[in-house]
């Protein structure tokens, strides 16, 4: 089985993004997992600090570890926006297979020099764990939001994400590019999409020549989608759109089935509207369509 810089460098030569979708509980794991398992396609599982709490490090770990030996399917673990070091050990000594170290909010400076020193100690851990490092302003939260917050003074230049790069010793860089954590309500009904600073990509990515992630993906125009892999995006991440489903499939089938008391019942519904989604944005990642 390839480790998963290998399957990022093999996803970088053939032109294609590994999905990145977080999960809060079995149900949205359970539909990730047959998502990548239907389009043979490789995936990478995060959970951010919040997620990790409600499910426990150890626990998803195991869980993820299971699926992987059990169905010889290349499925990541990846700890998601992670704030301190103590947090990031504990990720690394469960066996994750990378880490957002995310200090994103510091002043640049000492973004780079705590960055750096969490590499060493992260790598004298799990050497073979990526650790990707985060600049500039994203925003938080991947839920609903009213409205869309001014990120426009926190985009990334390519001369600061080189920078970066280069002292910190990050694998993998998450840079501001027009991307934004969470939707806003007109996203949900679809009458809006996100839009990408395509130029700003490509820059960041030939200064830089590292694996790029794109948060916040959720409410992105599809063809924006395309062309920021095609310019050097190698890692897409999607909450929002997936909890949303979620939420819909699950009044969707309480709905349907106002006596029902069994879980099994009733989350089936769940999982294939998680699915669904999650299907079509493999697809899309990985020119399947
Ligand atoms: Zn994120």
């Amino acid at each position: 089985m390839l480790d998963l810089r290998n399957v990022l460098q093999q996803a970088q030569k053939n032109g294609v993004a590994v999905g990145h979708f977080n999960v809060a509980d079995f149900v949205i794991l359970k539909a990730v997992f047959a998502s990548a398992q239907e389009l043979k396609v490789p995936v990478i599982i995060g959970v951010s600090e919040g997620e990790r709490e409600f499910l426990g490090v150890r626990q998803i770990a195991a869980l993820v570890r299971s699926l992987r030996e059990e169905f010889d399917l290349p499925i990541f673990l990846n700890a998601d926006h992670t704030h301190s070091l103590v947090k990031a050990i504990e990720a690394a000594q469960a066996g994750f297979d990378a880490i957002v170290f995310d200090l994103s909010p510091l002043p640049i400076e000492e973004n780079v020099r705590q960055t750096k020193a969490a590499v060493e100690a992260l790598k004298a851990i799990s050497p073979a764990i990526l650790i990707e490092g985060e600049i500039g302003d994203i925003g938080t939260g991947s839920e609903i939001h009213d409205a869309a917050p001014d990120l426009s003074k926190g985009l990334t230049t390519p001369e600061e994400a080189k920078q970066y790069v280069d002292a910190t010793g990050v694998d993998i860089l998450a840079p501001a590019v027009g991307n934004m954590h969470g939707m806003l309500k007109s996203m949900v009904q679809g009458e809006a999409r996100k839009r990408l600073d395509l130029a700003r990509i490509s820059q960041i990515k030939s200064a830089t020549g590292a694996l790029i992630t794109l948060h916040g993906g959720s409410g992105t125009d599809d063809e924006d989608l395309r062309k920021a892999i095609a310019a050097g995006i190698n890692i897409v991440h999607m909450n929002t759109e997936l909890r949303v489903a979620w939420r819909r499939g699950l009044e969707e089938s309480l709905a349907k089935q106002p006596q029902e008391v069994v879980p099994y019942k009733i989350l089936p519904v769940v999982v294939e509207a998680v699915k669904q989604v999650a299907t079509s944005r493999l697809k899309l990642f990985n020119k399947l369509t």
